[in-house]
């Protein structure tokens, strides 16, 4: 495992709400009880490719939403913040966080989709995990929210493969692309590119306690 052979090297574990089907809470856990592992998830919710079938719809939401939730009671158990994935399914999703208290760990909004609704989650120590999205010529809304987050609660990430920032575009998305992250947050925020960078590193490391 990679994070057994250098230092640096930390990792998550969670099942996406795309792979459900194949959630399996004892393997999971055997995971979150390694010493490198520093947060659960990628978990949440995505209702955006649901199936057609109304029956087939509502028990994948259903299910879902058990899968979530139990990912979140393994958070706590193991005291290990969320890495939340929220796609089309922001109402639920805050719902559910704030049902079961996922206050007592925190987490992560990754990518997050610049719902103003989830805005409040930061009183309950969730950060905002901002992608290659924000230099999109077609990004208004994140541009726009991106100063009302307050500035203790800013990660930079990349969501690689994919999503990768302007103006590399359809290339493979590489953490050495969050450069041009930090360059658009740094001028949306009036701040330096080093000022950017010292900020949201030093918030990676309180959230996952490094
Ligand atoms: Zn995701």
């Amino acid at each position: 495992m990679l994070s057994e052979k250098y230092d640096e090297v930390f990792f998550s574990v969670g099942i996406h709400p795309y792979d459900i089907e194949s959630y399996d809470e004892k393997v999971l856990e055997s995971f979150i009880n390694h010493e490198k592992c520093v947060a659960v998830g990628e978990c949440g919710l995505d209702y955006f490719r649901l199936p057609e079938d109304e029956n087939e719809k509502q028990e994948n939401i259903s299910l879902q939403k058990e899968v979530f939730i139990s990912q979140i009671n393994l958070a706590k158990k193991y005291k290990k913040p969320l890495i939340i994935h929220i796609r089309d399914a922001s109402d639920d999703s805050k719902k559910i966080l704030l049902e079961h208290n996922s206050k007592e760990v925190g987490g992560v909004l990754h990518c997050y989709n610049a719902d103003e609704q989830l805005l409040s989650l930061c009183d309950e120590g969730f950060y905002f995990g901002i992608g290659g999205v924000l230099t999109f010529k077609n990004a208004k809304k994140l541009v726009n929210v991106l100063p009302k987050i307050p500035k203790d609660k800013l990660l930079i990430e990349t969501d690689g493969p994919y999503l990768t920032p302007h103006p590399y575009r359809g290339s493979r998305n590489e953490p050495k692309y969050t450069n041009e992250v930090s360059v658009k947050m740094a001028e949306l925020l009036d701040m330096s590119k080093d000022e950017v960078i010292k900020l949201t590193g030093q918030n990676a490391h309180s959230l996952f306690t490094l």
